[in-house]
This record gives structure tokens, sequence and C-alpha cells, in this order.
């Protein structure tokens, strides 16, 4: 039996990153990956037939990979600042938050909301978070810190506000405005199934994430697309002498070590020193044999489109370019999001999907063929909220449709046309539309009901004493590590989880 220090379960990017630092580290590594290719989540796909423009299919945006990975394992990775942070319609106007341009936001909140409080709080809220930013991103890929220490270094300004009153209680007291209200919480529920006043907070834990990146919560358009993250950090640990292997699926593993895989028909196994869990903390136990200990539930509905032109705006004070250079957010006023969370938590379809959008092709064009570049295609991502797996359970066909049906009808809502007629149609006359409800996500990805961060997310500390000092990615048995995202400290394309093992694999303290 062929024996490695490291086999890691999973090929995506954080098994990736792992391989990296471990053979870099002189470490022998193999990495099994199920599907034909590695990245699971973060990869780029041509998805429509004659149409030459690489969308990242599932994940886009990236705040969250530290500059520390990037430098230590010398990735050729080039994230690109959008000029707009965000644009939302409300009625015939719409608010505009243009990083670049105090003044301007500062005017198009003014005009929504008839005065400067809702800016003046806007800009003391994001000051809040910044500096919780700067104070703690440099912990995620260090040993975890007890909750005292991470606490401390919080400061009790910020505690009371991100880590103990539930998200919507802050927005009620800090903002008067529902669509100033809802722009902050959409952050609160990217990946998280919640209503905005959940007693367990899960939705903090979410907003959290999203505005600590590197120390500053930005979110910047990886260039070349999530393939090219992607791309280069299987160059880097290929390089470096891992072995990674596609179409390989793992069937069972061993508390001691032992890997059971698939490949090409036939059945193989390998022994690890370790062997890191790339796959959700649900899948893991399956390989295991074990009864997981809980089941997540994905809530999004992901859709991509290639357009031909972007839409035309009712907002006349707004070009189409800036406001799908941010993010464009539909239908998601701080009352339209609990509408929707209360119709999916009841088993219905949101009659008005709350969902934004972002222009991947205004920023960084590289993705597009020369031919669509030409002719002025564009890209759209949309991510819809509040679409929980449940919804789709035995009738995904069916329920994508309608789902599909009543999103397009949201965001139509808001536009001067229909997207329907911007949609570029492939060479045999198709729309370049598709849909990915959390079901499909699970058949692709393997993600444990479509969750895209595998499970809902942990505070990024300590919660149990013994584990202070670890790295947040140790399970009941000593060789079985998790290096995805249902580490603590999880999440997003962000390489931490990937790094934490690796860092726990070579006994780092
Ligand atoms: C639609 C969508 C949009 C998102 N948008 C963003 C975004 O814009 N920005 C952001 O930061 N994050 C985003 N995320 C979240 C982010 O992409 C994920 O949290 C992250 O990519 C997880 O990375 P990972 O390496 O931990 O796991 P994964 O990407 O899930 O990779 C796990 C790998 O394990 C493989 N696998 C599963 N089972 C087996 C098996 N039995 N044997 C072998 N291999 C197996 C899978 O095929 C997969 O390649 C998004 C996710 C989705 C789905």
């Amino acid at each position: 039996m062929d024996s490695y220090d490291v086999v890691v379960a999973g090929g995506g990017h954080n098994g990736l990153v792992a391989a990296a630092y471990l053979a870099r580290a002189g470490r022998s590594v193999l990495v099994l990956e199920r599907r034909g290719e590695t990245g699971g989540a973060a990869v780029s796909f041509r998805a429509f037939d004659g149409v030459d423009v690489r969308l990242s299919r599932y994940s886009y945006l990236v705040s969250l990979l530290p500059r520390k990975i990037v430098a230590d394992l010398g990735l050729d990775v080039d994230l690109r600042r959008r000029r707009m942070s965000s644009y939302t319609p409300a009625g015939g106007t719409g608010l505009l938050v243009d990083t670049g341009d105090d003044e301007r936001t500062a005017a198009s909140f003014r005009a929504l909301t008839g005065s400067g409080a809702d800016f003046e709080a806007w800009q003391r809220f994001y000051a809040l978070t910044r500096q919780v930013a700067e104070r703690v991103a440099g912990t995620l890929t260090e040993p975890l810190p007890s909750e005292v220490d991470f606490r401390a270094r919080v400061g009790t300004e910020a505690w009371p506000v991100l880590f103990e009153r539930p998200v919507g209680e802050t927005l009620t007291a800090w903002f008067g405005d529902d669509t100033v209200r809802g722009v902050v919480l959409t952050d609160a529920l990217i990946g998280t199934f919640a209503s905005a006043g959940e007693a367990d907070l899960r939705q903090n834990r979410c907003l959290l994430y999203h505005v600590i990146g590197n120390g500053t919560g930005d979110w910047d358009v990886p260039v070349g697309g999530m393939g090219a993250v992607t791309g280069s950090l299987a160059a880097v640990a290929s390089a470096a002498g891992a072995r990674l292997v596609t179409g390989a699926e793992v069937l069972a593993i061993d508390p001691d070590g032992e890997v059971r895989y698939r490949r090409d028909d036939a059945e193989h196994v390998v022994r690890g020193g370790h062997v890191l869990a790339n796959v959700a903390p649900e899948t893991l136990a399956r390989l295991l044999g074990e009864e997981p200990s809980g089941r997540p539930e994905g809530a999004q509905l992901k859709v991509n489109m290639v357009l031909s032109r972007l839409p035309a705006l009712r907002d006349p004070h707004v070009r189409a370019a800036e406001a799908f250079g941010g993010t464009f957010h539909v239908n998601e006023t701080f009352a339209q999001l609990e509408t929707a969370y209360r119709e999916a938590a009841a088993g219905r379809i949101p009659a008005l999907p709350p969902c934004e959008i972002y222009c991947h092709s205004l920023t960084d064009p590289s993705i597009l063929g020369p031919a669509e570049r030409a002719a002025g295609a564009h890209t759209l991502t949309l991510f819809g909220l509040h679409m929980p797996a449940r919804l789709f359970a035995g009738r995904n066909e069916e329920a994508r449709e309608e789902a599909l049906r009543a999103t397009l009808a949201s965001l139509n809502s808001v536009l001067a046309e229909p997207i329907e007629d911007c949609l570029l149609t492939t060479p045999d006359g198709r729309p370049c539309l598709e849909a990915k409800t959390p079901l499909d996500l699970e058949a692709e990805l393997g993600l444990p009901a479509g969750h895209i961060f595998h499970r809902d997310l942990s505070w990024p500390f300590a919660q149990d004493p013994a584990q202070a000092g670890k790295w947040g990615v140790e399970t009941a048995h000593e060789r079985i590590l998790l290096c995805g995202a249902g580490a603590v400290r999880g999440g997003g394309v962000s390489g931490i989880p990937g790094h934490n093992a690796a860092m726990a694999v070579l006994g780092v303290r």
C-alpha cells in the first residue's frame, strides 16, 4: 500500500493551500479530488456552448485570502478593487455607495433618506467594523485565541455591537432607513439562512467574516476569475511536489490514516500519516462511518448570465456601468429580507426574492474572449438569498424554474427593461443563463445541502477553552484534521483552514 506523510481528501482551494505548504516543507502529499478538476467552489468555467467567457461559476469575489498566504506561497494572484461599493435601487432613485467619493455617497444618502443622519451612522458603523478587522485579521492564521484574549483585542465598544446583540437590533437602533438597514444586513445573510434577530447569532458571525478580510473587509475581483486563484494554487502545490489526482472519490477514511478511494472504476487504498479533510464535516463523518453532528442547509440560488449589453436602469442619476460596477442590491430592504426569510422558513419560494448582482467583466474584462469583448458582452453573477435547500427537496427541476422565474421578475422590478432582452444567446439560439440551487451544488461540489461554507460559520476564537492554542482544525481523531470551510475560521475563499491544517501537521505553535 502506498504511504504519504499527508493525504488530503478533496482538492478544493483549501486542500491545495494545505498541500502547497506541506509539500514546500518537505512532506509527501497526495490530494484526492472527486471532480475532473481541482478548486471545488473556486473555479472558472465556460458555461455556455460556443461562448468564450470564463465565468467564476460559484464563488466570485475575494476578501478573506490573507496576503500572508499569497506571499508565503508566492501565488500569482491579482486582486482588483472595484470602484463602486454598491448600488441599491429604491423607487425611481437609488442608494449609491461610491468608495472613491464620500461627497457623492453622502448626497445619495441625503436624497434617499432626507437627512445626513444615516450616512453618519454608516460611517460610524464601518469605522467600528474596520477597527475590529484591523485588530483580528492577523489572528486568523495564528493558533486560536481564547475568548477572553479575543474580546480584549476587539475592545469594549465593538464587542456588544457585533458579538453580543443580534445584528437586527443594532441595525434598527443605528439606522432610520429600511434600505440602508437592508444593505448592511445582506452581509449577515450571504451563505447563512437566518432572520436578522436570530438569538444564536449565526447572522452576526456571517457579518463578521464579511467585514474583516485582510484587515479591511474589502471584496476584490480576482483577475482572470476564480479559476486563476485555484490555478495558481495548484501550480504551486504541484511544483513543490504534491501529487494532485483528479477523478478520485474518497469512499472511506479510517482513524488510523487509511484512505479508500475509487478512480477509473477501480478501488485503491493509501495510508497517510495525517489525513486532511477538505470535505465538509458532515461528509467526513460519513467517510469515517460516524453519525454527523447536525445537518447544515444552504439557502441560495446562484444565477450566471452573459449579457449582450448591460440593462437600462430606472434611476437617471446613475450609469449602468456604475450601478453594476459594485454590488447591485435588488429588493433587499430590511423588511423585504425579513419577509423573504419568513416565507422561505414556512416552505415557500419568496414572492419577491431578494438578490444581489455583480458584474465581473466591468472590473476585469480578461475573462471575455476577443469576440465577446469586442461585441461589448458582460457577465452577471446573481446571488439570491433565502432559497433554502428544503424548498427544492424532491422537486429540484421544477422548483429551480420557479425560483429562477421569481428571481428574474424581482430583478426586472428594478430595471427599465427586462433582463431577458439583454441576454446573449449561444450560436444555437439559447440564452446564456444558468441557475444553481442548493441541491445542484450538493450534486456538483459535494456541499451538504448546498451550504457554501460547509456548515454555519463559527466565532474565530476558542469557544471551548480547551481549544485555545490549537488550530481549530482538530477532530476526535489525532491523525484526522479538517482543512476546509467547515473548520473554525473556515468559509469563503480564504485558504485559512488549509494554512491552519498545514501548521497543525507541522507542529507549529
Ligand atoms: C455559489 C457560491 C458562491 C460563493 N461566493 C463566494 C464569494 O464570492 N467569495 C467567497 O469568499 N466565498 C464564496 N463562496 C464560498 C466559498 O467558495 C467556499 O466556502 C470555499 O470555496 C470552500 O473551499 P474549500 O476548499 O474549503 O471547499 P470546497 O470548495 O467545497 O472543496 C471541497 C472539494 O472536495 C471535493 N470532494 C467532496 N467530496 C469528496 C470525496 N468524497 N472525495 C474526494 N473529493 C471530494 C469537492 O469536489 C471539492 O472539490 C461561495 C460558494 C458558492 C457555492
